[in-house]
């Protein structure tokens, strides 16, 4: 084990010590643990970076544009188009009672349903 003379109080102390034993003082001749660091660091960031791109580059299931698009047609086509067919088939019965119990709640409720249609998360079903 060779030893290195502590350059602070002149005390011999093995040459792996990360500081001298006696006054603490660091060890000169030990600067590789400072070299790692910067390393792990950049590690790190690669892996948030990957974390990041995944998500950014995750595919969108539905558009909502398309999903109010379909409701306008047919209400509550967007909907189903969204894989929520009940939701669809009920937004589809209400609409059409409201244009039978009279036109402008069945406009209002044809709105509302493609707005409906656009709502949520276009990255989950
Ligand atoms: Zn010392």
């Amino acid at each position: 084990m060779a030893l290195v003379r502590c350059s602070e109080c002149g005390t011999e102390c093995s040459a792996l010590a990360a500081a001298c034993p006696r006054c603490g003082h660091p060890n000169s001749s030990q600067p590789a643990q400072y070299p790692h660091q910067p390393f792990s660091t950049g590690q790190q960031t690669q892996i948030v970076n990957v974390t990041v791109d995944a998500g950014a580059t995750r595919p969108k299931k539905w558009n909502p544009a398309l999903a109010a698009i379909l409701s306008l047609l047919i209400p509550g086509l967007g909907q189903a188009y969204k894989g929520q067919a009940v939701n669809g088939l009920a937004w589809f019965l209400i609409v059409i009672a409201g244009y039978f119990a009279m036109v402008l709640p069945g406009v209002i409720l044809h709105a509302c349903c493609a707005i409906g249609a656009m709502m949520g998360d276009p990255y989950k079903k």
